[in-house]
């Protein structure tokens, strides 16, 4: 094998340094809300955020007619809506994927400093020689990928479609480069039997759950329902009667009888988990232990820099605006309309069913 096409190993991703921002005294907050409400409405914006942000920027965007959701349907939501400027409350991807989708409208992001373990552990001058050494495989990203990764892949896709994507290109014989998420590929791989070679990241969040600490919890509440996302270890994976992306979860939150949930992914999601399943109990999934170091404690450290002051300071400013060089960003349109058009044939099809 040359060289090049060797999976290199993980890379060593920075976590940011500064603590996440202390929280506000009561009355701050709701002046920051209040300002923050009259400025999208004078700047023709519109608030789009992730389930893994604070709970106040949720909220927010929720009554601001804006949206909170998974990155999928943030740049669906993103594209449809008419607002001149699209407020991206999240971590870098999301803004950029926001950019390649309306390189006519203004994308501002409340900081440009948070990134993403996967996107980190992927850097494209790694990435770009690796799939040039296998010109015989479909490569499929997860859309936690920069835009430079993002415009050498074949597909973008998110985690909510991933399993019925690779199923398709399967189907028509494809080999797959699968990056960056390992676990997730590993996932995907096992439900699908498809031929992937896998890139070799991981999130910081979910590859701290335990597998041994979530069994021992689940003799507890032996009658609880563990949920996983499937960016999660095996260990916890094998041990989950749900898994699959933040949306599905949190429809699974609310479909499933148990009362008692133990929920492995990002705690920030249990503010719409709760919503969509008020009488139900949220445990998270243990992410301590002998040996664990728990960098995030089941809650993404660039998510968290995300604040109802810097959100406001932007939107007074107009600062932090995502740049897509355009050559790039006309290269990761293509992969990224293939897979919004996908996501639209599978929902078409389910309608039709
Ligand atoms: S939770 Fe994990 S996958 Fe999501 S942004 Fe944070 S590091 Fe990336």
């Amino acid at each position: 094998m040359n060289q090049r096409a060797e999976i290199p190993l993980p890379i060593t991703v920075k976590l940011p340094t500064e603590p996440p921002p202390p929280p506000l005294p009561e009355k701050e907050r709701a002046r920051l809300q209040e300002r923050i409400k009259r400025l999208l409405k004078e700047r023709n914006a519109v608030l789009v955020a992730h389930y893994y942000v604070d709970e106040d920027l949720q909220r927010l965007a929720e009554e601001t007619g804006g949206c909170v959701s998974d990155s999928l349907e943030m740049a669906r939501f993103g594209h449809d809506h008419p607002a001149r400027t699209l407020i991206v409350a999240g971590v870098r991807f999301m803004g950029e994927t926001a950019k390649i989708l309306n390189p006519e409208k203004r994308v501002l992001m409340p900081t440009l400093q948070a990134e993403c373990s996967l996107d980190l552990g992927c850097p494209a001058n790694l990435f770009i020689p690796f799939c040039d050494a296998h010109p015989d495989r479909q490569v499929v990203v997860y859309s936690n990928t920069s835009a430079e990764v993002k415009a050498r892949a074949d597909w973008v896709v998110t985690s909510s479609i991933a399993v019925k994507l690779i199923e398709h290109l399967k189907s028509r014989g494809e080999k797959i480069l699968w990056a960056p998420d390992k676990h997730l590929g590993k996932y995907i791989q096992s439900v699908t039997g498809a031929d992937m070679l896998l890139w070799n990241a991981t999130c910081v969040v979910h590859d701290e759950f335990k597998g041994e600490l979530l069994a021992a919890l689940k003799r507890q509440h032996p009658d609880a329902a563990i949920i996983a996302h499937p960016e999660s270890p095996t260990a916890v994976l094998e041990q989950a009667e749900v898994i699959g992306s933040t949306s599905q979860l949190i429809a699974a939150a609310k479909r499933l009888p148990n009362k008692q949930l133990i929920v492995a992914t990002d705690r920030g999601i249990f503010y719409k988990m709760q919503q969509a399943a008020p009488g139900k109990i949220l445990m998270a999934a243990p992410t301590a232990g002998e040996g664990a170091t728990c960098e995030s404690c089941a809650h993404c450290p660039w998510m968290a820099m995300n604040s109802l002051t810097n959100l406001a300071e932007v939107l007074e400013t107009g600062a932090n605006e995502v740049h897509v060089e355009e050559a790039v960003r006309v290269k990761a349109l293509r992969a990224t309309q293939r897979m919004l058009d996908f996501a639209a044939s599978i929902r078409e099809k389910n309608h039709g069913d």
